[in-house]
């Protein structure tokens, strides 16, 4: 298997950059057959709205789309934690038939009377759209008989990537933004939209902020309320994490109540202190920059030293990085260069011309950079590059364990807070543990079995 060679597919060398002139085109569908490590339309709607805490999320489709999604990410709550349960209707042949209204009908009422929740997300999936189902209708139905917001989500799988589910979600979002009545805004405040919570991430930042005297109106989607989302409209700024998730709910946002936007990494040294930054700078205020240095200078001052017998070990490998956005690979190329390492092979599922242009800039000549990738060739340009680590997600972790690769999941399942100057020591630690474990010499390739 060591030896063996991997040839991209014609269609896809495009959309790969090894070198020379930068030429490479994105956001295309997937081309069949290649293995995307995209998920659905529907899947991407439950990423974004599922760390809403006090709302049922009831998947309307057969039981496997929920357990698909189900628990999708550990996203943490300070407080109720009714998105856990993953609902479905469960629909069987019977009900593709017949349609499945009554049955979703029936299963909104009988689970809104037993959890008295704020909102109800309710999710179309494939089949949905393949019979038919009146969803809204029945969701308007239900809202009107139990007074709550009851909202469809146009997430039908096959309607596209998950791309195409983070809009359907923003869109079910901006149904309740503005639904409290008062409308002025809150002085210094801002909204911190694009974070899911997964171990406490929310908590780190909004932390922050607040030692800067800002006042955080509402976290979207993570440790997420429906009522704090209600008053969304009311912060004076929008702070956009990742490229992709909640963009489209921040221009409308800024195009309903003109609300402006600033994009903000919180990975790494270097992203984390320009997002405080960028705050104190947006409200041209000069105690709230003061707090801001005040803030970075403290916590930096913890993180150097700590930081230093991790670098040591680390200082000189490679890393290959593969995400959902493109944004967050910019701060993991900062970050890794903090402890001393090379990015190699980097990519997105969802990045655009510009986001890879940029990439390449950032990074050392010769890196690779990928964009919709596949497990296939990651493989390839893993061996190629012999990478010490793998930075990725659930999809992404065999490869490297198979490959005797160290790998740090920085996507749906991890629990370490990656976040933040505090982050940036776990995932220092996590990094050097992976990377420096003995176990990876065992592995067939390593091992030249
Ligand atoms: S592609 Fe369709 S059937 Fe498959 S999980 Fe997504 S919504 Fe469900």
């Amino acid at each position: 298997m060591h030896d063996e060679t991997i040839n991209l597919l014609e269609k896809r060398k495009r959309q790969v950059h090894t070198g020379g002139d930068f030429d490479m085109v994105a956001e295309k569908q997937s081309l069949a057959g290649a293995v995307s490590q995209r998920s659905c339309s529907f899947c991407g709607s439950r990423v974004v709205l599922y760390p809403i805490a006090d709302a049922i999320h009831v998947v309307h489709g057969p039981i496997g789309c929920a357990s698909y999604t189900w628990d999708i990410r550990g996203a943490l709550s300070s407080g109720p934690e009714l998105h856990r349960l993953s609902f479905s209707t469960d629909m069987q042949e019977k009900d593709v038939i017949y349609g499945g209204e009554s049955k979703l009908h029936r299963a909104l009422v009988e689970l809104i009377d037993e959890y008295r929740p704020k909102a109800a997300f309710v999710y179309a999936t494939c089949i949905v759209g393949v019979i038919g189902d009146d969803v809204v209708a029945i969701c308007r139905k239900v809202e009107r008989e139990k007074g709550i917001p009851v909202i469809a989500v146009d997430s039908e799988g096959f309607k596209g990537s998950k791309k195409e589910g983070y809009k359907a979600a923003c869109n079910a979002l901006f149904k309740i933004v503005g639904t409290d009545d008062v409308q002025e805004k809150i002085p210094k405040s801002i909204n911190i939209l694009g974070d899911f919570n997964l171990a406490g991430e929310i908590w780190i930042i909004k932390e922050y902020y607040e030692r800067m005297g800002v006042h955080v109106v509402c976290t979207i989607s993570g440790d997420g309320r429906v009522d704090d989302i209600r008053k969304a409209h009311r912060a004076q700024v929008n702070i956009v994490q990742c490229s992709g998730s909640v963009m489209n709910l921040a221009r409308m946002l800024e195009h309903e109540y003109g609300t402006p936007s600033l994009r903000a990494s919180y990975f790494g040294i270097e992203d984390m202190s320009k997002a405080l930054y960028d705050v104190a700078d947006f409200f041209d205020d000069a105690e709230m920059r003061r707090s801001a240095q005040r803030v970075i200078k403290e916590e930096v001052a913890r993180l150097l030293p700590a930081l230093a017998p991790y670098r040591k070990d680390l200082k000189g490998k490679k890393a290959a990085v593969y995400t959902g956005g493109a944004f967050k690979v910019f701060s993991l190329v900062r970050s890794l260069r903090t402890l001393g390492m090379e990015v190699v092979v980097a990519g997105s599922q969802t990045g655009t011309v510009d986001d890879y242009r940029l990439l390449s800039e950032l990074c050392d000549p010769g890196t690779v950079i990928l964009d919709d990738t596949n497990p296939l060739e990651l493989a390839k340009f893993v061996k190629e590059k012999d990478v010490d680590l793998f930075i990725g997600g659930v999809k992404e972790r065999p490869i490297a364990y198979k490959l005797g690769v160290g790998f740090c999941d920085h996507n749906h399942e991890r629990k370490e807070a990656l976040a933040g100057f505090i982050g940036m020591l776990n995932f220092a630690k996590e990094v050097h543990s992976s990377v420096m474990s003995p176990v990876w010499q065992f592995a067939p390739r390593r091992a030249g079995q």
